[in-house]
């Protein structure tokens, strides 16, 4: 069951014994972070229970199986589409979600008030609320009312990247399904088989993705090799020359019109360097670094590091991270931690 989802074994055990038994409840919180097949997993049980051609899961091929994860979403523009449930092509499934940032209350009413018809084609109805943490108040104890007295042939399934944001009395009436991020060899696959990637396309976005398919789909890998190469001079430059200057000049594109959309990800991508530059300097294990492909340069900026404090740089692009909520200047901010890593 479940062989054509990437990962999560554990969930897929969990969810396998409860359809064996026959008992999927009413109502079930899907967890975990971002892009890790959260609503595919959600998608496939309502294909298990409706498909009637399952043996062991759902045959994937049959009117039901196809129209279920069928969905037109309306675009961002067209908000009151987001005020009701946006069925699938199965008149059984259905979705809610958020416009911008919030659950509108009137579609989980307009939930409320279809989970009490009867199925049409299907034995229970379903119905997924997509990143359930957007639900204001007003939203939340439109929920807990169905979620009080659920009818008896409907399924609630939530998704959310933050289940503690929900209500507790939401949670307490939900069973929890927990998804792991997915291993690098997996989004790797999944890259490669189902996004006709080729292997080398998919191994720099895999490593850099922290086990998400959705964040590894949405990455540019052309961009990413380019920032890649930025933050490696960056590297070479505190490490090897001691060419500030040339550091403080990536600082300067890294902020620029073009590229401070993507300051993040660079961010992120000079974090996964010196991270995979101290684990070699730690153990001399190349093959685990999330840059294996950069295996010679980075173990000889291992070895020229010598004694430089590269946790204290990791904990300073921390602090530079969090303080981008509050609006600093971000080239000053950078500017101040290449000047910190080269002084060292
Ligand atoms: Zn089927």
């Amino acid at each position: 069951m479940f062989s054509r989802l990437t990962g999560n074994t554990h969930a897929k055990d969990v969810l396998s014994r409860l359809i064996a038994k026959g008992r999927v409840p009413n109502a079930l919180i899907f967890a975990g972070d971002e892009g890790v097949g959260k609503r595919q997993f959600a998608l496939e049980i309502a294909r298990v229970l409706i498909c009637k051609d399952a043996i062991d899961g759902a045959c994937g091929v049959c009117s039901a199986c196809v129209r279920v994860g069928s969905f037109s979403m309306p675009g961002a523009d067209d908000r009151d589409a987001f005020k009701r449930v946006i069925w699938s092509d199965h008149p059984d499934v259905g979705m809610v979600t958020a416009h911008n940032r919030s659950i509108f209350v009137d579609a989980i009413r307009h939930l409320e008030t279809e989970a009490n018809f009867l199925p049409y084609e299907a034995g229970s109805r379903f119905f997924i609320v997509n990143d359930a943490e957007k639900m204001n108040d007003a939203a939340s104890n439109a929920l807990l009312k169905t979620l009080e007295e659920p009818p008896l042939d409907t399924h609630i399934f939530l998704v959310t990247s933050r289940p503690d944001s929900l209500l507790p009395t939401i949670r307490s009436r939900c069973q929890m399904i927990r998804f792991s991020p997915l291993a690098v060899e997996e989004v790797e696959r999944y890259l490669i088989e189902e996004k006709a990637f080729t292997s080398d396309e998919a191994r720099l976005p895999a490593r850099l993705s922290r086990g998400s398919v959705g964040r590894a789909v949405a990455m540019n890998v052309e961009r990413l090799i380019e920032e890649r190469a930025d933050m490696l001079s960056v590297l070479g430059s505190v490490i090897e020359t001691g060419d500030l200057a040339a550091a403080l000049k990536i600082a300067e594109k890294m902020n620029d019109a073009k590229h401070k959309e993507n300051y993040e990800e660079a961010l992120g991508i000079l974090e996964s360097l010196i991270h995979d530059i101290w684990r070699i300097r730690a153990s001399d294990d190349v093959t685990r670094a999330v840059n294996a492909d950069l295996a010679d340069r980075l173990a000889h900026l291992a070895d020229e590091s010598g004694s430089l404090d590269l946790a204290g740089w990791l904990d300073e692009i921390e602090t530079l991270r969090q303080n981008l909520a509050v609006n600093i200047n971000r080239k000053v901010a950078t500017d101040a931690l290449f000047v910190k890593m080269a002084a060292a």
